[in-house]
Parts: C-alpha cells; sequence; structure tokens
C-alpha cells in the first residue's frame, strides 16, 4: 500500500509549529544571519554581478545605453506568460531568475519611465497629464 500524506494535515502542523515556536525560530534566523553575514553579502553581490553583468551586455533596447547605474529590467506585457511578475532580485534562484528575465526585456530609466508612461496612456488615460 502507497504511503500518502494528508498535505493539508501537514500543512496545518507546518504552521502550527511556527505559531508555537515564533520567537525561537526568529532568534536562530536572526543568529544565522549575524553568524553569515559575509557569505550572505558575498553571495547577493554575485548574483547582483551576474545581473549588472547581463544588463551592460544587452544595454538599453530602446537608446542603447550601457550605462549599468541606470539599466533596468522592464517586464514586457507582450512576453508574459501568465505566471506572476515577480521582482528580479539577486536573492531569486538561477531557474527562477532565467524565467523572469525571460519575461522582461533591458532599458535605462529613462526609456523605462516613457515606456511605463506609454502603457499607462494605452491603459488607464485618466490618470495620465496629458492625451495621445
Ligand atoms: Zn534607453
Amino acid at each position: 500500500m502507497w504511503y500518502t500524506i494528508d498535505m493539508n494535515k501537514y500543512q496545518a502542523r507546518h504552521k502550527q509549529y511556527h505559531i508555537d515556536n515564533r520567537e525561537k525560530l526568529n532568534a536562530r534566523s536572526r543568529q544565522w544571519r549575524i553568524d553569515n553575514r559575509d557569505k550572505q553579502r558575498n553571495h547577493i553581490l554575485s548574483r547582483l554581478a551576474g545581473l549588472y553583468w547581463y544588463k551592460v551586455t544587452k544595454g538599453c533596447a530602446d537608446c542603447g545605453s550601457q550605462d549599468y547605474r541606470t539599466l533596468e529590467l522592464d517586464h514586457v506585457p507582450e512576453l508574459a506568460d501568465g505566471t506572476p511578475r515577480r521582482t528580479v532580485t539577486g536573492m531569486m534562484q538561477p531557474d527562477t531568475l532565467a524565467h523572469e528575465l525571460a519575461k522582461c526585456e533591458v532599458v535605462c530609466a529613462n526609456c523605462h519611465s516613457i515606456r511605463t508612461y506609454m502603457r499607462r496612456l494605452d491603459n488607464r488615460p485618466e490618470i495620465c497629464y496629458t492625451s495621445k
């Protein structure tokens, strides 16, 4: 006979454990962050370095700028695949990041603002300063 787990029961027990041991778990996690501060910082920096490299290599899709200080990721509605949009940060797992990057285009902050404004003009013209 197969051993099956009642997921609702399992999740409820897991949740209750967290509620009952909140202080202990928070203290442990706080201590872990203190003990592993350098490790965590390096991990985040290495992820961010990869992301900066990605953005600089691509450059702005609209104007071609390669200034890493201004490059951002724009979620393009046409590339959306039905999954929720997520903030692309250095904390994401590599496969999640690749999945998220597939929905984005690299643009500079200026072009990103213009794109956002033009989309808003299409979708919610009532909150825009000018009309088309
Ligand atoms: Zn640009």
